[in-house]
């Protein structure tokens, strides 16, 4: 599904920090004044904005130029956020970041589902997206080249903790592994609890972790990340090889780390 999509999964050497280039924010947003306002605090913060207001110019926006972070709307004229997120989900790994009025757990649990990073309800304070966007591009961010490639059960999972690709044995013996991407949430959980393989850890370390914000009512994110994790890796959490539930507790990695 994302093979052959090097282009879309170029990111581009530059941070918030302010190294090089600022990074480069599509906001989709059809209220033109809320748009404008989002393209004023993003470009406040240092941020490049390019602000749409429909669908397909946003799938559009995606292909034409490297994105480091999508701001995506759900209600939209012409194709809604969901299928804007399908579409660049099979092109890319690019972090997703919806601000919507859909403020369900349901709806948010489904955004999540489909590969979202985080999830945004409105009405929201302007300050509040600037500091969820700042979290995710210093969570995706250019990473220490020298961090070593995740390695579980006798190399049975690689993850390159970088690009967040990852390779998996097939299950059958000379079957042609498995390979794909995590997403920025995905690959920090899976780091975290390898980082201390048999150990619980909490769902509110988890959530911090992930979202990188120590206070979160929301904590359903963890869940949802693990579910998506199990169900790329082809993890069974009734007989789990990579990550088990402790029920009242949180998670623990059972599989063992290898030593690099
Ligand atoms: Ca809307």
């Amino acid at each position: 599904m994302l093979a052959g999509s090097s282009q879309l999964l170029h990111r581009r050497p530059d941070t918030i920090r302010g190294m090089a280039a600022p990074a480069h924010i599509l906001v989709v947003e059809d209220e033109p004044r809320l748009g404008e306002l989002l393209r004023l605090y993003l470009q406040r913060d240092g941020l490049r904005v390019t602000l749409v207001g429909d669908g397909p110019s946003a799938i559009e926006a995606v292909r034409r130029a490297p994105v480091d972070l999508v701001v995506l709307d759900l209600m939209l004229p012409g194709l809604d956020g969901e299928a804007v997120l399908a579409a660049i989900r099979e092109q890319s790994d690019i972090p997703v970041l919806i601000a919507s009025a859909k403020r369900s757990d349901a709806e948010r649990i489904a955004g999540l589902r489909m590969g979202a990073d985080d999830y945004l309800a409105k009405p929201f304070n302007p300050h509040e997206l600037t500091a969820r966007v700042a979290a995710i591009l210093r969570r995706t961010g250019p990473r220490d080249t020298t961090v070593d490639m995740l390695s579980l059960d006798g190399g049975r999972l690689v993850l390159d903790p970088q690009s967040r690709r990852y390779t998996l044995a097939s299950p059958k013996p000379g079957g042609a592994p498995t390979r794909g991407s995590l997403t920025p949430g995905e690959a920090a959980l899976l780091a975290a609890l390898a980082r201390r393989p048999g150990s619980v850890l909490g769902r509110e370390h988890l959530l911090e972790v992930v979202t990188r914000r120590p206070y979160e009512v929301y904590d359903r994110v963890v869940d949802v990340h693990v579910a998506n994790l199990r169900r790329k890796l082809g993890d069974d959490p009734s007989r789990p090889w990579l990550i088990e539930t402790i029920p009242q507790a949180g998670y623990r990695l059972v599989a063992s780390r290898d030593r690099p």
